[in-house]
Order: C-alpha cells, then structure tokens, then sequence
C-alpha cells in the first residue's frame, strides 16, 4: 500500500469537471516556494483542510473572459484542480498587488512535509497533488515563448497564454526507484544532508530519468553511479506519483551482475550504501512511499501487506 491507495473504495479522477465548489470540497492553499500549505490537525493529528466553499469570492466563471482582472483586484482566484470520489480540490493562484488575507478560515500556513501525519489518506495525497500543480501554475503565470500572461484554460488541465495561445500542460518528472537484491539482502543507501534519518532502511538507489534514457537506462546508470555495481535482470514493481517533486517514479528490483563489492562513484549525494539482511531493516511498515513499499516487500516476502505498522 502507498498513498494514493485510498480508503473506502475512494478513487482518484483526472477529469476536468472545472465546476464551482460545493460544501465539503477542499482548497489547498499553499505558499509553493516556501512548500508552506493552509491547515489545520484534527485532535488525532489528522490534516484538515479548509472547505473551498470558504472562498467562493475568489472562484469565477471559467468562461468569464474578464475573470483574472478580476481576481487581480482581489490578489488571486480559486482554480479547480480534480476530484477524488465526490471531493472536488481546488487551489489559490496569487494575481496583481493585493495579498489576500485568508485568517477567515482560522488555519494557518504550516510547512508541508511528513511531520504531519498522512491521514486521511484523501486528504493528504491530494494535497500533495494540489502541492504540485499549484506549484506548476504559479511557476506559470507567464509565457515561456512570448512573455504575455497565462490563464487558466476552461475545458483542460493547463494553461494558455492570452496573446499566442501557448498551451502548457502539468509537468511530470519521471524518477527510477532501484532495489538491487543479492545473497538475501537488499541495497540501501543514506544520503548527504539526511543524517538524522539515521543509517539503515532509509532510502534506495533513487534518480531522475534523463534526456535520451529509457527507463532501464536510468536504473543501470543510477545502480552504477550510486554503488558502482552492474545492474540485470530489471524487474518492474509499481509506480507512484509523487507530488512533493513532481515524480512519477518508477520502482524496480534488479540482480547485480558480477562483484557485488560497493564502490560509490557519486559520493556528493550518496554517504552510504551496504547490503542488508531482513533482520538489519528497522525502518517500519507504513504505506506511503514506494521506497517503503519496496523495502516491505523484501523484508517480509508476498504477504507484506499484513505486516503494515512493523
Ligand atoms: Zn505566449
């Protein structure tokens, strides 16, 4: 289980409904430089999020063709992103000189990362959605091919320029997530600058996809890189789209061809990497990330999903 695996039968639609919030829709408001996000926790530490009826003076018709001079006069307008099951999110696109005040909904801005507990699961995935197209529009509120601004198209999922008619979709950064098994024991790496996760079961030979690679490409070259070893016999496991970054990430287990002596050639990134047994894994069970999927699926065989919480 990962996030986006969601509770109650709950299903995630990239449908353009574009439709005007109604009570218990989401708004996902963030401060995308900062990775700051409008919100609050319930007493158990769940996330709770402002309902986007709230802000139903910042939501304009699609089709008002006047509808961002509008919002500028106000500092931004609502923009609907998606809907999960009958949820629909939307999030906050900052326009001209005004800073909107948003201490009506009693929340506030709180850094956007795992110390907040991940539950509900609809609500934290899709924030983290939110977190990446709202960080796609504001990094878009102009035109990379003539410099006029953006707005937000009616019937799509993107944004066309109001003078050459550029449309630009969200950007999705595909990433290769690598377990190297050999000898009964797994390949884990602790990365520079995340000394405080501590050693063991942290992280997996992870990286981006590179210009011209295809995906096998980019888990030999990463295997390389980050331990020095000879990756084969790639084997495809899951994906998952990870907001946070804009990834969609590509998990894979591999074999190590040759010597399985680690040699780190990127030793600016990686700190350390070593060969684990079962047992040498702590890191628990907790159905979020890939990473830690993967890492559960090594440690407790098939039936890992019984051992979520170990
Ligand atoms: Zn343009």
């Amino acid at each position: 289980m990962m996030i986006q695996d969601l509770e109650n039968n709950e299903r995630f639609s990239t449908d353009y409904l574009n439709t005007a919030p109604k009570k218990g829709d989401f708004a996902a408001i963030f401060k995308t430089v900062e990775r700051e996000i409008l919100m609050d926790t319930a007493a158990d530490g769940s996330m709770l999020l402002p309902d986007a009826t709230e802000f139903a003076d910042y939501w304009f018709d699609p089709d008002d063709a006047d509808a961002d001079k509008k919002a500028a006069e106000k500092g931004g307008r609502l923009v609907y992103l998606f809907t999960i099951t009958e949820t629909s999110f939307y999030t906050f696109i900052y326009m001209g000189d005004v800073t909107p005040d948003f201490s009506f909904t009693g929340m506030e801005f709180r850094p956007f990362n795992f110390d907040i507990l991940p539950v509900p699961r609809k609500v934290f995935f899709g924030a983290e959605t939110a977190f990446q197209l709202a960080g796609w529009l504001h990094d878009n509120r102009h035109c990379g091919r003539c410099g006029a601004p953006m707005t937000v198209h009616p019937k799509m999922r993107c944004v066309r320029c109001t003078e050459c008619k550029n449309m630009v979709f969200p950007r999705i950064n595909p990433t290769v997530i690598i377990a190297p098994v050999h000898d009964d024991k797994i390949l884990m790496i602790r990365y520079r600058g995340r000394e405080e996760d501590g050693y063991a079961g942290t992280a997996l030979i992870a990286g981006f996809v590179e210009i011209g690679e295809t995906i096998e490409d980019a888990v030999k070259r990463e295997v390389m890189e980050e331990s020095g070893l000879v990756a084969t016999n790639i084997r495809y496991y899951k994906s998952q789209p990870w907001g946070f970054g804009a990834n969609l990430i590509f998990g894979a287990f591999c074999d190590i061809e040759g010597s399985a002596e680690i040699n780190i050639h990127d030793t600016n990134e990686i700190a350390e990497a070593a060969w684990l047994t079962r047992d040498e894994i702590h890191k628990k069970y907790n159905g979020v990330s890939i990473t830690n999927e993967m890492v559960a699926r090594f440690k407790f065989g098939e039936d890992f999903e019984n051992h979520l919480g170990e």
